[in-house]
């Protein structure tokens, strides 16, 4: 099997001011493409060629997991975006963040706080674990809760080439914009 990237839902100069046009081409456009890429190469003739790529992110280790993990990672994260925004979440997603994080907003800086608390590169998460009590946690580099047995549906990349085009070194500012452009009907599809 050979992976193709996905064509994002909306013009690369739709999330701006949020996401520049220039950033959706270098980080969609080039370091996903690597990604994607490096993926093809380390699968070909070997037992994770024709596995799904969840599996290989559960299984695999070293540079071919950091690759999958990444290639499935950036895929996740532009496509929880919309460019219009959305309304706050509703039905049970909303119940369970209310429950758990005591209100949308007590979520939301939480999850900032997550994430520009992050040392170096990685992403964080809200995911539901199998009980559906939804928690957030902080992955290094390529790092994806699937390997701890979680479900992710939600993630902000935290990596310097996800904000630096636009915010520099202002990663907290990076992450509060977000919320802007958040698709929380993709996220409740998640969940
Ligand atoms: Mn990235």
């Amino acid at each position: 099997m050979t992976y193709t990237q996905p064509e994002l839902p909306y013009d690369a100069d739709a999330l701006a001011p949020v996401i520049s046009q220039d950033t959706v081409d270098f980080h969609y456009g080039k370091h996903e493409k690597a990604y994607i890429d490096n993926l093809n190469r380390l699968i070909k003739d070997t037992e994770f060629e024709d596995m799904d790529l969840e599996d290989v992110i559960r299984t695999a280790k070293g540079p071919l997991f950091n690759n999958a993990s990444q290639a499935w990672n950036h895929i996740f994260y532009f496509f929880s975006f919309t460019p219009q925004g959305s309304d706050e979440p509703k039905g049970e997603l909303r119940k369970a963040i209310d429950r758990d994080f005591g209100s949308l907003d007590a979520f939301k800086k939480a999850f900032e706080d997550a994430g520009a608390g992050l040392f170096g590169s990685g992403w964080v998460w809200l995911s539901r674990d199998q009980d559906g009590k939804l928690l957030i946690t902080q992955e290094s580099n390529a790092g994806n809760p699937m390997t701890s047995g979680l479900t992710p549906l939600l993630t902000f990349d935290v990596w310097e080439h996800a904000y630096y085009l636009d915010y520099q070194n202002r990663r907290a500012d990076a992450l509060h914009r977000l919320w802007d452009i958040v698709d929380w009907e993709v996220i409740e599809s998640r969940y």
